[in-house]
């Protein structure tokens, strides 16, 4: 840990002080544009988060704020998306992050030179649009929460929850990088095949059971090349940071078409992204040990064993989900917190999932995407979908207004939310991951 983490740091941006999400401890990366009525929208640029504001990188460096290798980013802060600074990897990164810290503390020397530099580098949070923060040219949902994989296998397969694998090989499959989505995107209702258990035959139509994922984004920085495994030990060098992931999923079509291959149409029509990528240096003080392993459940092989990951390789994250209907909105009802889990429970670590996704030789590239899969833990509150909350609609959700939710309706709205906080530390946060179902 470094300066940057220290506690009684604060900042001559006033709105940071105490804010849950984006204090100066935090400053998450993400890509904005600023809002305006012209036909001619002011191009989309790489910016952090501060308080109720953006910090743009690109005016910073234009005031000759930066040095060394974080002057050098000058070119990766004027694209739209963080491709080219994450290519830069891990020490322009933390370049950046310290001397954006440096220039946002209270005892900041431009800020001493002139209060009024806010105006030149600040853009409030209501005039930033905020898009997809990263370009990712391949997404892959990995299925790391074992209590997940128990709780949904339960419901398939009441005799044989969790298969022989599970504890061996992290699981995963290929997503779909088309269709990630920003947040705030309205989710259209997929139609698909689905068959009723009754029938012989499916149909084609709306998904009578469409669902959300509550699941965390590892967004990789510095590529491997082809053939070319990373060592655990090393794997955290190839991550940038963390975001949150909505994997909107129809569980209808899914139950019909996943044998043998897995998901497919069930899951590749949006997938929402959070604005913000909150990075592992932000994170090193909730860093905690991995979730220790049941007795007799096996260790895991070498290639993905790494003592310090055992020790530290795990984040204390806490994902909340919240629900609110059209008919709530409408009656003003606050919406409701339906899951609360720790990514800390998840089966793999991070790194785990990294190294073994590149072990037989897979490249992967800067801003592709990892996804935790669902984060559930051992409680029902810790449930994060619907399928399991619900029990695959059989003990439906009850909500303010006396609805009832098996699956979601339209016009409901789904808000994904993420912090991390700790004694003697400054709580950082996701912000939000917002997605409202359409037709
Ligand atoms: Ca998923």
């Amino acid at each position: 840990m470094d300066e940057t983490h220290d506690p009684t740091r604060t900042s001559w941006v006033e709105s940071a002080q105490g804010h849950p999400d984006f204090p100066i401890q935090n400053l998450p990366y993400g890509v904005f544009h600023r809002r305006d009525d012209t036909d001619d929208p002011s191009p989309a640029r790489l910016c952090m988060a501060i308080g109720d504001s953006v910090l743009d990188l690109t005016a910073c460096h234009d005031e000759g704020w930066f040095t060394g290798a974080a002057d050098l980013a000058g070119a990766a802060f004027a694209e739209p998306a963080l491709n080219a600074l994450l290519a830069l990897g891990p020490e322009t990164w933390r370049a950046v992050r310290r001397q954006a810290s440096a220039l946002l503390a209270s005892d900041s020397s431009a800020f001493r030179a002139n209060r009024r530099i806010g105006d030149h580098v600040l853009v409030p949070m209501a005039e930033a649009e905020l898009t997809l923060p990263f370009v990712a040219g391949d997404y892959t949902d990995f299925y790391a929460s074992v209590h997940h994989a128990s709780n949904v296998g339960a419901l398939f397969r009441p005799d044989n929850p969790l298969l022989p694998n599970y504890k061996w090989v992290p699981i995963g499959y290929h997503g779909r990088a088309s269709s990630l989505v920003p947040s705030d995107t309205p989710v259209r209702r997929p139609h698909g095949q689905r068959k009723d258990p009754g029938s012989d035959a499916p149909t084609f139509g709306p998904s009578r059971a469409l669902d959300w994922e509550a699941e965390v984004g590892f967004v990789v920085g510095r590529e491997n090349a082809l053939g070319a495994p990373v060592p655990i030990a090393d794997a955290g060098s190839h991550l940038f940071g963390l975001c949150l992931v909505n994997d909107w999923s129809a569980r209808d079509v899914q139950s019909w078409e996943y044998q043998p291959l897995g998901p497919f149409l069930a899951k590749n029509f949006a997938t929402t992204v959070s604005p913000w990528v909150v990075t592992l240096d932000a994170l090193e003080p909730f860093r905690v040990p991995a979730a220790p392993r049941p007795s007799g459940d096996p260790s895991p092989l070498p290639y993905l064993t790494d003592p310090s990951d055992q020790r530290c390789g795990a984040f204390d994250v806490t994902i909340e989900v919240w629900l609110s209907s059209a008919r709530m909105r409408a009656e003003q009802a606050e919406p409701v917190r339906v899951s609360r889990g720790r990514l800390a429970d998840l089966y793999w670590t991070p790194a785990q999932m990294l190294a073994h996704h590149t072990s037989g030789g897979c490249n992967l590239r800067p801003g592709d995407l990892l996804a935790s899969g669902t984060v559930s833990g051992p409680d029902r509150e810790n449930r994060g979908c619907l399928l399991e909350l619900t029990r695959r609609g059989a003990e439906p959700l009850v909500l303010p207004t006396g609805e009832t939710r098996a699956f979601l309706e339209d016009g409901d709205e789904v808000v994904l939310r993420g912090y991390a906080e700790r004694e003697g530390v400054v709580r950082v946060g996701f912000g939000e991951c917002v997605g409202t179902v359409g037709v």
